[in-house]
């Protein structure tokens, strides 16, 4: 687990800036939620956190270290996308194991922890199965387990459920909370979806125009919204 810290981060795509100036605290095991409409900048912003963009001004700081110079590799986080981006012609397995592998874990320690993470997200009997024989719920856990196994100190999620239907979004909604219980592992969840931020939640972070707007905790945003915009995206009592 880390805290995670941006002081006056900023991002430009060639003479456009699309982020402007924003500082941000991110807690010891705290669950953030950062919503706001379809090009506010959101994944650049999560991209930026996973060393996946450049970050123009500023600084990034994980834990005690500073990371705008560190590789993605380096920084010791681990991301789950939309798009599951499994590898068909492996199984789960050692899908959940592939990074493992990579970095040279030995075998049976990859084992212990394929098998733990596999038990968190109920995946036991699914192990020898390829991705093509999973449900879309089963592909996105194996992500996760994926994201799980490598212990990373921080967990970024872009919009992970938005390609699910409205009953599975609910339910992996739910696992993922459960997931977070128990791991505790810091993270950073983006989302278009106003009610996944509030129930996933310890805190949610309005982003528009490339500009922080308000934080605050779930319930305190709906009650106390600073201006319009968030109460017409976070939907106070009318
Ligand atoms: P969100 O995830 O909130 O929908 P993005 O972070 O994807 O928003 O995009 C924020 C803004 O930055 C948008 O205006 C988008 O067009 C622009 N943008 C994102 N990535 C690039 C890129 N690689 N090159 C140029 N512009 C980009
Ligand atoms: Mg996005």
């Amino acid at each position: 687990m880390a805290n995670i810290s941006l002081k006056n981060v900023k991002k430009s795509f060639g003479s456009v800036e699309v982020i402007h100036d924003v500082s941000l605290d991110v807690r010891d095991g705290e669950f953030l939620a950062l919503v706001g409409p379809s090009g506010c900048g959101k994944s650049t912003l999560l991209r930026m956190l996973a060393g996946l963009e450049e970050v123009t001004a500023g600084e990034i700081q994980i834990g005690a270290k500073t990371v705008n110079d560190l590789s993605p590799r380096e920084r010791n986080i681990a991301m789950v996308f939309q798009s599951y981006a499994l590898y068909p012609h492996m199984t789960v397995r050692q899908n959940m194991s592939f990074n493992l592998r990579l970095s040279g874990t030995p075998k049976a320690q990859q084992n212990e922890r394929v098998d733990e993470a596999a038990r968190m997200l109920g995946l036991e009997n699914l192990l020898d199965r390829k991705p093509a024989n999973l449900s879309g719920g089963q592909r996105q856990r194996v992500a996760m387990g994926r994201a799980v196994v490598r212990n990373p100190e921080v967990f970024l999620f872009d919009e992970p459920l938005s390609n699910l239907d409205a009953k599975l979004r609910v339910q992996m909604r739910a696992e993922i909370k459960a997931l977070h219980q128990k791991v505790r592992t810091t993270s950073v969840y983006v989302t278009h979806d106003q009610i996944e931020a509030m129930t996933l939640a310890d805190r949610i972070v309005v982003l528009n125009g490339g500009i922080i707007e308000q934080v605050g905790r779930p319930l305190d945003l709906y009650r106390e919204p600073a201006n319009l915009f968030v109460a017409g995206f976070i939907g106070s009592p009318a």
